[in-house]
């Protein structure tokens, strides 16, 4: 007939059978320590086999443990310990890298706990260690690619930004193009109105632009327009009014808050300032030229304006119908229209 004794014998053949059995299944390692003398109680195996180390290697203490962790995990691992021993963590946890046989470092992670309280805290300090190399070679694999992507996506935005600032641009003089004008003018007509502010669109056209080509040369007439370019780029308000390059020999300035007459002012300012130039074509010649400009406004929106007047093509064709006006009146003149 069986004792009891027989049984509890019996029971603990299984659990310690158990035990192997999860342990070996989950790939774990089972270890404790003594927090207070530093011992290792029990040594972990399969770790150390993993590792390339024989058996017979000497972990009597856990200094000896901590002289194969990587110098940069050593803190960690400490701060770990004593954040648990503190009470601070209800588990120890800790990853670090231990160093192999062969000099490689592989990735490992320790789950813990005290077993112990009071006066003998910390002389059971037992818990599992199991490698996670692989997972955490994926991890910087993932984070590596993600930096790649990053990096790629800044290049692909500073690419994006060339590319906008290359597809609104004039080439020759640098100021914006007709499509940045349009795309601008439009908007500014969306947002205009609900701010109550004028608006004002100037056309310059060169006069007998051909015949100052004809006269001096192509690379004379292209001096010319980045002059004129610089003497529209010289009167616009950064951040706000837009100069363009709207065709071969024609350019417009786009002026936000801006009622007729002040429009009027700068392109009679700029028709003198043009018909000052004076380009340098060889010792004692120089090449001149004169513009036409027609200037047009959208009034400040009242109670009585319908947002359909505020439309910027409307805009551009009352601006380059005074434009036709001054080429008419004889050229070197502007001609305007409000509203
Ligand atoms: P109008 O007073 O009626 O405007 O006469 P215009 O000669 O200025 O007008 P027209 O349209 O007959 O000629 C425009 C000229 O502008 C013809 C073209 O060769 C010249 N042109 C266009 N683009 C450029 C350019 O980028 N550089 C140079 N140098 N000339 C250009
Ligand atoms: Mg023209
Ligand atoms: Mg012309």
């Amino acid at each position: 007939m069986a004792q009891a004794g027989d049984i509890n014998v019996i029971d603990e053949d299984i659990y310690r059978e158990r035990l192997r059995l999860a342990l070996e299944a989950g790939g774990l390692d089972l270890w404790e320590n003594n927090l207070t003398t530093g011992e290792v109680t029990h040594r972990v195996s399969r770790v150390f086999s993993d590792l390339g180390y024989d058996e017979q290697a000497s972990l009597a203490y856990m200094d000896d443990l901590f002289s194969l962790v990587h110098p940069d995990d050593q803190l960690q691992v400490k701060q770990a310990i004593a954040a648990h021993l503190a009470g601070e963590t209800r588990q120890y946890r800790c990853e670090f890298r231990l160093r192999a046989h062969s000099g490689e470092w592989l990735w490992y992670a320790n789950y813990g706990k005290i077993m112990d309280a009071g006066e003998r805290l910390g002389r059971r300090f037992i818990g599992v260690t199991f490698n996670i190399d692989d997972r955490k070679r994926r991890e910087e694999e993932l984070a590596l690619a993600n930096q790649l992507l990053a990096e790629q996506n800044r290049e692909l935005d500073r690419m994006n930004a060339a590319l906008q600032v290359l597809a609104t641009t004039d080439a020759l003089t640098g100021l914006a193009n007709r499509r940045l004008l349009i795309e601008t003018g439009e908007k500014e007509c969306r947002r205009g109105p609900r701010y109550a502010q004028p608006l004002s669109l100037l056309i310059l056209d060169i006069d007998h632009f051909k015949c100052v080509n004809d006269r001096w040369g192509h690379p004379i007439g292209d001096r010319v327009l980045i002059a004129i370019a610089e003497l529209c780029r010289s009167r616009f308000r950064q951040g706000t009014d837009v100069a363009a390059r709207i065709g071969g020999e024609e350019f417009a300035i786009l002026m936000p808050a801006t009622p007729y007459d002040e429009g009027k002012r700068v392109a009679e300012w700029l028709r003198e300032a043009i018909a000052g130039l004076r380009i340098n074509v060889d010792e004692g010649i120089t090449a001149t030229c004169t513009a036409s400009i027609g200037v047009a406004s959208l009034p400040a929106k009242d109670g009585q304006t319908s947002n359909a007047a505020w439309d910027f093509e409307h805009l551009f064709v009352a601006a380059d119908r005074a434009l036709y006006q001054a080429k008419a009146a004889g050229r070197n003149s502007v001609c305007g229209t409000e509203g």
